[in-house]
């Protein structure tokens, strides 16, 4: 019997998982300096959670999600995206309150039962940062800027920023009436889905990705042409913030998010060179979701970035946070069995100087030792028999440079500074 990972799971092996990681730091430090705080949110919630905030006729809740009873019945859910489960957690431990502004990200697995292709997976990654309290556009234009930023930092290849306000419930009652009317009577040219949504969730049929639907779509009603004066003054001053940050963005009147929650600003971030899955960091603001979901009325704007797709931007772009350094720094081989305890003694000794370094205890063979010392993806290899140990050194030798020499073992900054010890340029073997 062979396992394999299940269908849209991927497995992310060294040195990919260590580019992965640091992506996420950088993701991490750049929502610390905004001033945001992490939160660990647990992986599966109740299935209402989500059903109820994000929305019945949308695609997670409709089809993606994964169900499963807990052993008491009790419907549960593995979390498809994390802002529901951050407001769950705000609301439960009284971070959302009136008057008090919380910014929180999160980090972590979603689950999504999806068809996979590239940068659409069944497990993905997203990092999302929520900031509860405040509803000023400033601070919409504030999280906005903190990606673009981030975006051109980093040198994402053809990174644009979408945006769109999705008004209040006082502006959206009109437009969906204009919406529906110009959906119904273009019914033929839409695809089953949409036709259902048209009675349920019209605004969501704007999301669809069908090729065809698209076409119609492009000349629907745009919902800025009836936001009332309240929704039209945030947006416009979200824009107007923009400009003065000189943070480019393209005005996208048919961008509506997928999920249901959204209320005013609406933006995603888009690149060609994803192909189908263009779309690598999305947000909004979500004024009616904390009082929705049991908790006070308290306004919240937030953003997700897909980590996967943010992960195959970089590849293509050359500029993946790969690590320059060897993983190993230094492999310890004993010449003969009378050395073992004595090679023991110096791993102890160089991890408590911070230098990486592994044991080659299975080899027993010199030339053995070097072709798992490389495996390792070792700079160098230790050699110990019974002259160091009598003379209490260690022969190391440089395995790019070739160069060998024997110097005292111990915590002797000699060893230490010849292991921190940079590669000279011209060190090709
Ligand atoms: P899409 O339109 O691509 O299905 P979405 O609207 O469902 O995206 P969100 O729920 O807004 O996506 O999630 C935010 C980000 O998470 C997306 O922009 C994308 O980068 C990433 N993402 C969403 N679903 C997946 C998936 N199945 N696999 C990989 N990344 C994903
Ligand atoms: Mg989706």
């Amino acid at each position: 019997m062979k396992y394999q990972a299940p269908r849209g799971v991927k497995d992310l092996l060294p040195p990919e998982s260590e580019a992965f990681r640091r992506l996420e730091d950088e993701i991490r430090e750049t929502f610390t300096l905004s001033g945001f705080r992490e939160v660990r949110l647990p992986i599966f919630e109740s299935a209402a959670l989500f059903t109820r905030s994000i929305g019945e006729s949308t695609d997670i809740v409709e089809k993606e999600m994964y169900l499963f009873e807990g052993k008491g019945g009790e419907k549960l859910a593995l979390r498809p995206e994390g802002t529901a489960s951050l407001l769950r957690a705000a609301i439960e431990h009284r971070l959302a309150e009136p008057g008090r502004t919380s910014r929180l990200f999160y980090q972590g697995a979603m689950f999504r039962h999806e068809r996979p292709q590239a940068g659409r997976l069944r497990q993905f990654h997203q990092a999302g940062a929520e900031v509860l309290g405040p509803n000023d556009p400033d601070t919409d234009a504030d999280l906005i800027a903190t990606v673009s930023r981030y975006a051109q930092r980093t040198g994402i290849p053809g990174s644009r920023l979408l945006l769109n306000s999705m008004g209040c419930e006082a502006c959206r009652p009109e437009y969906r009436k204009q919406l529906v009317a110009y959906l119904e009577a273009r019914k033929s040219n839409l695809c089953e889905t949409c036709i259902r949504r048209i009675g349920t969730n019209p605004l969501r049929v704007l999301d669809c990705k069908v090729e065809g639907c698209q076409k119609t779509l492009n000349a629907a009603p745009a919902i800025t042409s009836f936001l009332c004066p309240a929704s039209r003054e945030h947006f416009e001053r979200v824009c107007q913030a923009l400009n003065e940050g000189e943070i480019p963005y393209i005005l996208s009147p048919r961008l509506v998010r997928g999920l249901d929650y959204y209320t005013e600003t609406a933006f995603e971030w888009v690149s060609d060179a994803l192909g189908a899955q263009s779309t690598w960091a999305a947000g909004g603001r979500y004024n009616g979701l904390v009082s929705s979901l049991g908790g006070p009325d308290v306004p919240g704007v937030g953003l997700a970035i897909g980590i996967e797709r943010l992960y195959l931007l970089r590849e293509q772009a050359g500029t993946l946070p790969l690590s320059a350094e060897p993983p190993v720094t230094i492999a310890l081989h004993p010449l003969d069995d009378d050395s073992r305890a004595y090679i023991r003694t110096i791993l102890t000794t160089l991890r408590a100087e911070g230098i990486s370094c592994v044991g080659l205890f299975g080899a027993n063979r010199l030339k053995k030792a070097f072709v798992s010392a490389e495996r390792e993806g070792a700079r160098f290899i230790g050699l110990a028999g019974e002259n160091e140990r009598g003379n209490g050194t260690i022969t190391i030798k440089d395995l790019k440079t070739g160069a060998q020499k024997t110097v005292p073992a111990g915590s002797s900054a000699e060893l230490i500074s010849l292991l921190r010890s940079e590669i000279p340029a011209d060190s090709a073997r």
